[in-house]
């Protein structure tokens, strides 16, 4: 069984995640696909007055629902439960441990990817899960990316995969962020998450439901 596992900070989830997310799914023949929120990851400091690590769970689970294949795809709070730095190391480790008879293939887009060697323990994550990425967005570089997996495979003995995606959706979370502060940005959400953003009163939006227009 081929398992995938797809983590962030998802401060939110936005459609670029879903969008990669989607055709890894078909592209690499999935069994299972598993987003993993990170509670507090190691390379980034989540903005203050943000939402919870449980809201950030809660807005991938509201997004995953959206999928196609929603059966294959699960949101794992695993990295939530476990006190301390969210290390990916750790998650495959446990992951392993729980599926030993599982292929486990991390999926990440370019920035992830081009640093790998830099995250702790580098050597058990390409141990324990083939690496697969994607472009984030028009302008990165494929050359850049194949370049990079011959070096994890060459260091690492990694096993990599790079992926073309055929919509790559141009935003981050903090891009995001910016937009939905400013009333824009809902282009970049599935709705459910959006829907969930205006009821939780998160990232500083407001809508007054009261003043759409009756049918
Ligand atoms: P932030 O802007 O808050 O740092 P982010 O947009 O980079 O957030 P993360 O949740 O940190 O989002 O990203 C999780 C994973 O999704 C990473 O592997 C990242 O490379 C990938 N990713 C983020 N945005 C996109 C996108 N638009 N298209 C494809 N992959 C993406």
């Amino acid at each position: 069984m081929k398992l995938g596992i797809y983590g962030g900070t998802f401060n939110p989830p936005h459609l670029g995640h879903l969008a990669a997310a989607q055709f890894a799914l078909d592209a690499l023949k999935l069994d299972q696909l598993e987003f993993v929120p990170a509670a507090a990851p190691p390379h980034k400091t989540l903005p203050e007055g943000g939402p919870s690590a449980e809201q950030r769970l809660e807005m991938v689970e509201l997004a995953a629902d959206g999928l196609l294949l929603p059966k294959k795809v699960s949101v794992s709070g695993m990295e939530l439960h476990r006190p301390g730095k969210s290390y990916t190391a750790d998650t495959l480790e446990q992951l392993q441990a729980a599926n030993p008879e599982a292929e486990l293939w991390l999926l990440m887009g370019t920035d992830m990817f081009l640093t790998l060697q830099n995250w702790r323990e580098p050597e058990v994550i390409t141990r324990l899960a083939g690496i697969c990425t994607f472009a984030r967005t028009q302008s990165d570089s494929g050359e850049l990316l194949e370049t990079q997996a011959r070096y994890l495979q060459e260091t690492f003995g990694a096993r990599t995969c790079v992926l073309q995606l055929p919509h790559i959706v141009d935003v981050s979370s903090t891009q995001l962020r910016e937009l939905l502060a400013q009333g824009k940005g809902q282009a970049y959400l599935s709705p459910a998450v959006y829907g969930y953003i205006i009821r939780q009163g998160l990232y500083g939006v407001h809508y007054d439901l009261k003043q759409l227009p009756d049918r």
